[in-house]
C-alpha cells in the first residue's frame, strides 16, 4: 500500500433495494406463446450467487423440446413476415415501453440472479435494453434505406444462444435486429441466469406479442447443441466462450447455416503519459471491475507509458480500496457476487497461477466477506510478462494485469500480440495519436478516453478468435438478412 495516501474513511449506511420481485416455483418452457412443462420431464435449480439460495425450479429443454421450439417459431416466422413492416415495429415499441415500465422489476431480478450490482442492472443494462428494442423498431419499415441494395428477406428461424454476464442485454442484442428483419427466434440463456428470459417472455404474453415469434428454452450446454444442430435453424447468433464457439462454428459450416460468433477478449487498454490521469483511472477502473469483470470487452490488459506507470499504479491502489464488495442488490455496492462458483473456482486458479508465475498481486483490502455467495475481491497484478498465463488468458473477473511500454510503436505491437480482438482502449492529450493508434490496433471496437461504453446504433464484434458478425447498428441488421 503506498502510504503517501490518506486511509479512506468513508463507511456508507446499507442501502438495501425494497422491491421485492416475485417468483414462481417453476417455470416451464416457452414456445408458442405458452408456457409448458419440458418433454424432458428435466428441470433444475437456479439460484441467487450471492446468497446461495434456491430462487425457482427451471425446465431443462432436451431435444424434443428444442424441436417444438423450432416448430412453433416456423409456423410463426411466416405470418411475422408477412405482416406489415409498421405493424412489427408497433409490437416492438411496444415491447420497449412495457420493459422500460416495468424497469425496476427486471433490475432487481438482474442482481438478484446473476450477482451484478443494482447500480449497474438499472442505470446501464436495463435502459440499454429498452433502447435497443426502440432503435430496431425504428428500422422495421426503413430496411431499405438502412441497408440499400440489399434484397430485404428474412433467413428464417434463428437460434440464439446467450451467456450469463449480461442474461437481459445479450437477449436484446440477439432479438431485437431478428425480429426487426422479419425472424422468429428459439433462444437459449445461460443455465446460472435464465429468470429475466422467463420474465421477458411472460412480458411477451402480457402485450399479447404473437405467439411463437419468440420462443426460450431454458437448458445447459447441451439445449444449445441442439438448437445449433437442429435443421430447422438457418441462422445461429452465440455469445460465450472462444471454445465453445469453434465448436459451433464447425456444426455451422458442415449445415450451410449462417453464423455470428461473439467470443472472447483479453483487451488492451493503453495509458500514454499525456492522458488526463483521473479520468484515465476511472476508465481502467470501468474497464475491468465493471461487473465483477464478467465483461468480454473487458479492459484486461492495461498497457501504460513506462514515465507514468508508477503514478497509474499508486492511484490505482488507492482507488481500488473505496471499491465496495457485497450485496448487489445494495445500491452502494461497486461489485456483487461472482456469477456461480465454477466462475470463483477459475478466477481464484488464474490468481494462484499469477503468482506462482512471478507477478505481484495487489488486492484491495477490506472486511470479511459473507461466508455465503461467490465473492472476489478487486485486484490487480503488477510485474507481469505478455509470456504469463494472466497476460494471454481471459479471467473473466476482477482482476487486472498492469504492464508498461515506451514507444507508441512497442505499445501497439504488444497491444495486439493478442489471439483476441474483441476491443481496445487509447487515452491520450492529443487527437493525432488517438487517430494513428486507434486505426493501428487489430480490435473490433476502439474507445477513446473512455471504456465499455454501449449504444445500440454502434455495431459491436470482433477479430480473430473472438469472432465475426457484428451486433448493432445498421451492421447488425446485416446479418439477420437473407443473402
Ligand atoms: P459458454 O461458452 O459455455 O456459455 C455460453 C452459452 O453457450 C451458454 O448459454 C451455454 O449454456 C451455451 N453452451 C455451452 N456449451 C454449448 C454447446 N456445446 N453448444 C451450444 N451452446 C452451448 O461459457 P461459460 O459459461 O462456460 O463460461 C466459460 C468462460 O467463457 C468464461 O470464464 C469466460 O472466460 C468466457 N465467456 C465469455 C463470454 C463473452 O461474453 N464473450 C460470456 C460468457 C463466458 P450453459 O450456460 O447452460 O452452459
Amino acid at each position: 500500500m503506498n502510504s503517501a495516501l490518506p486511509a479512506i474513511p468513508w463507511d456508507y449506511s446499507p442501502a438495501p433495494e425494497t422491491l421485492k420481485v416475485p417468483l414462481e416455483k417453476r417455470y416451464g418452457l416457452f414456445i408458442g406463446g405458452q408456457f409448458v412443462p419440458p418433454r424432458s420431464r428435466r428441470w433444475f435449480e437456479t439460484i441467487n450467487p450471492a446468497t446461495e439460495q434456491v430462487l425457482a425450479e427451471v425446465a431443462e429443454a432436451g431435444e424434443a423440446d428444442v424441436d417444438a421450439a423450432v416448430v412453433a417459431a416456423t409456423a410463426a416466422q411466416k405470418k411475422w413476415a408477412r405482416l406489415a413492416a409498421r405493424e412489427r415495429a408497433k409490437h416492438l415499441y411496444r415491447l420497449a415501453r412495457r420493459i422500460q415500465e416495468r424497469s425496476r422489476e427486471l433490475a432487481v431480478l438482474e442482481s438478484l440472479n446473476g450477482g451484478k450490482p443494482i447500480r449497474e442492472s438499472r442505470d446501464i443494462d436495463v435502459p440499454l435494453v429498452a433502447q435497443h428494442f426502440f432503435y430496431h423498431a425504428g428500422w422495421c419499415d426503413k430496411l431499405h434505406y438502412a441497408l440499400p441494395n440489399r434484397k430485404i428477406q428474412p433467413i428464417g428461424v434463428c437460434g440464439q444462444i446467450i451467456p450469463w454476464n449480461f442474461p437481459l442485454l445479450m437477449l436484446a442484442w440477439k432479438l431485437a435486429p431478428a425480429l426487426a428483419c422479419g425472424n422468429a427466434c428459439v433462444l437459449k440463456p445461460a443455465e446460472t441466469t435464465p429468470l429475466t428470459a422467463i420474465r421477458l417472455a411472460e412480458i411477451l404474453q402480457e402485450i399479447e406479442f404473437p405467439a411463437g415469434v419468440v420462443n426460450i428454452v431454458t437448458g445447459a450446454g447441451a439445449t444449445g447443441a441442439h438448437l445449433v444442430a437442429h435443421p430447422g435453424t438457418r441462422k445461429i447468433a452465440f455469445t460465450g466462450s472462444t471454445e465453445v464457439g469453434k465448436g459451433i462454428a464447425r456444426t455451422c459450416a458442415a449445415a450451410g447455416k449462417d453464423l455470428t460468433l461473439e467470443l472472447g477478449g483479453k483487451s488492451p487498454h493503453l495509458i500514454f503519459e499525456d492522458a488526463p490521469l483521473d479520468q484515465a483511472i476511472e476508465g481502467i477502473v470501468n474497464g475491468i471491475y465493471f461487473n465483477q469483470g464478467h465483461v468480454c470487452c473487458a479492459g484486461s490488459r492495461l498497457l501504460v507509458q513506462e514515465s507514468v506507470r508508477d503514478e497509474v499504479i499508486a492511484r490505482l491502489e488507492h482507488r481500488i480500496r473505496s471499491l465496495r464488495v457485497g450485496d448487489p442488490l445494495d445500491k452502494n455496492t461497486d461489485i456483487g457476487a461472482i456469477n456461480s462458483r465454477a466462475q470463483l473456482d477459475k478466477i481464484r486458479a488464474y490468481l494462484a497461477c499469477g503468482t506462482a508465475e512471478g507477478a505481484t498481486l495487489h488486492e484491495a483490502p477490506g472486511g470479511p466477506l459473507p461466508a455465503k455467495g461467490f465473492w472476489c475481491r478487486p485486484s490487480f497484478f503488477t510485474e507481469v510478462q505478455p509470456s504469463h498465463t494472466i497476460a494471454r488468458e481471459e479471467i473473466f473477473g476482477p482482476v487486472l494485469q498492469v504492464m508498461s511500454f515506451r514507444t507508441t510503436s512497442e505499445a501497439i505491437e504488444r497491444a495486439n500480440n493478442t489471439p483476441y480482438g474483441l476491443a481496445a482502449g487509447v487515452w491520450t492529450d492529443k487527437g493525432a495519436r488517438i487517430f494513428d493508434v486507434a486505426r493501428r490496433l487489430r480490435a473490433g471496437v476502439v474507445w477513446c478516453n473512455t471504456y465499455i461504453q454501449f449504444d445500440a446504433a454502434s455495431p459491436f464484434g470482433g477479430y480473430k478468435e473472438s469472432g465475426f458478425g457484428r451486433e448493432g447498428g445498421r451492421h447488425g441488421l446485416s446479418a439477420y438478412l437473407a443473402h
